[in-house]
């Protein structure tokens, strides 16, 4: 069988989509062996359909300013694969926002899904608006205009989408709220829902937390832990704000943060007062990352993200927590953390890695821990979510940060075993390609050619 063949007829049909061939790219390389030991997904051509969504929704989203002028813009949802599950995943709202980037998200999402083991299927959307500099009635009249087309394509049992860039606690209640207006029901449609209302407890934390789970995982298989270790992170949003505060629980130090317009270092490393701070300044005051070390006298290196910062300055690591964006971190940045000091990498963000730095990591044996595997927390409390909404029950903080522990360090053991078998020990990447795939294919071959 030519693996290849079947990655250059993809990159024909999705011409420009470089992040979403990309992510297809990766996966394919890995699954090769996973693929040879059953002929049944290669006669079935799973790897050829499972490129493919199923569904592609784009539409118009028109609404008025607070000048009374129109506004437009583009909204999406890609229902990409729903064998094992109702098609789950985010939105984003983000001005750089195109069909490639929600195609590659909704695409890592149906692995992703898999490895948390519950009954989610892959799905992402969002939009180019930006809610940056609007007005909370602005991002409300976006919201209800985005839902008044998209009510009509999800549900508890078809597409449940969440929060991811630019999309929190406000945009998820102004969204829900308009499709419990229209479609007259109060059911578990979207998650990351405000605690009042039918959202999870530790849902806001659980991308984050879980992130941490991985990473602790990880050095333990080196007889290694957090405590004491030098930690950069980069982005200042919700994944990054709750991998710091659990970092900071576990006794490590945080010293970097960063938004698309700066970096800040506090070598210090931050506290729970400063976080704090962070956590108002982004989620409340939705100011810059750099008031920060106006505020604490620390370090703010402008124009650069934590990695190129890293580069350029010289910064010693032991661990980095990328949670800001795909293709965050290139083969140079990933030469910077090893020369700095870095064992281990675990991404918060989705694809935040280029293939250049994979391969940084790879040759240098850092313990690298993939977005797939290592931020499915986020999702996989999303699921337990909208299992609360069908049972209608709430369960304590500690229950569901138990079970998200238990579901992070089986995602851990699961990839781990599934490098072993079908590619070098070690190796994360390919064993969460691999076992995420397994899970989906074997689905999708029970359920035949459809
Ligand atoms: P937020 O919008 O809450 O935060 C994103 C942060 O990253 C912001 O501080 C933003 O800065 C920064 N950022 C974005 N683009 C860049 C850039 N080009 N350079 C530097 N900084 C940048 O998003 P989330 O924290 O929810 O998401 C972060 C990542 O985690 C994404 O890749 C997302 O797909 C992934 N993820 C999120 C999950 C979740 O539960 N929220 C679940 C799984 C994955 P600024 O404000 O200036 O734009």
């Amino acid at each position: 069988m030519d693996y290849s063949r079947i990655f250059e007829k993809f990159n024909e049909k999705n011409k420009g989509e470089l992040v979403f061939q990309q992510a297809v790219k990766e996966v394919l390389d890995d699954i090769e062996p996973a693929l040879e030991d059953h002929p049944r997904y290669v006669q079935d051509k799973i790897a050829e359909r499972i490129v493919q969504p199923d569904r592609v929704i784009m539409f118009r989203v028109a609404w008025v300013d607070d000048k009374g002028e129109v506004r437009v813009n583009k909204g999406y949802r890609v229902q990409f694969n729903n064998a094992i599950g109702p098609y789950k995943g985010g939105l984003r709202f983000h001005p750089s926002v195109n069909l490639g980037i929600i195609k590659f998200l909704g695409f890592e999402q149906i692995f992703k899904n898999a490895l948390t083991t519950l009954p989610m299927g892959g799905g992402k959307g969002g939009s180019d608006f930006d809610p940056k500099g609007k007005s909370d009635m602005e991002v409300m009249k976006f919201c209800h205009s985005f839902m008044r087309e998209l009510y009509r394509h999800i549900g508890p049992d078809i597409d449940v989408p969440a929060g991811d860039i630019g999309v929190g606690a406000r945009e998820i209640g102004y969204l829900f709220g308009y499709y419990k207006k229209i479609v007259n029901e109060h059911t578990g449609t979207l998650t990351g829902k405000g605690r009042e209302y039918g959202g999870s407890h530790i849902r806001p934390e659980a991308t984050g937390y879980g992130l941490v789970y991985f990473a602790r995982e990880m050095l333990s298989t080196k007889g290694l832990d957090l405590k004491g270790k030098t930690v950069a992170i980069s982005g200042a949003g919700n994944v990054a704000q709750f991998a710091a505060e659990k970092v900071i629980q576990l006794g490590g130090r945080v010293i970097t943060l960063c938004d698309s317009q700066s970096t800040v270092v506090d070598k210090e490393g931050l506290d729970r007062e400063k976080l704090e701070y962070v956590m108002d300044l982004k989620n409340k005051q939705r100011g810059r990352i750099k008031e920060y070390a106006d505020r604490y006298k620390a370090e703010c290196i402008m124009g650069k993200n934590t990695w190129e910062s890293i580069k350029e300055v010289g910064i010693k690591i032991d661990i980095a927590l990328p949670c800001a964006t795909q293709n965050e971190i290139d083969s140079e940045c990933a030469e910077a953390l090893v020369k700095n000091g870095a064992i281990c990498v675990a991404e918060g963000a989705n694809m935040p890695s280029t293939e250049g730095a994979v391969k940084v990591y790879r040759e240098n044996n850092i313990l690298y821990g993939p977005g797939k595997a290592t931020n499915a927390g986020g999702v996989a409390v999303s699921g337990l979510e909208m299992s609360q909404n069908r049972l209608g029950v709430v369960w304590a903080r500690e229950e569901v940060d138990e079970k998200l522990y238990l579901i992070m360090k089986n995602i851990h053991d699961t990839a781990l075993l599934a490098a072993k078998r079908y590619s070098n020990e070690g190796d994360y990447l390919a064993g969460a390609n691999i076992a995420g795939f397994l899970k989906v294919a074997e689905a999708m071959h029970a359920q035949g050619i459809v």
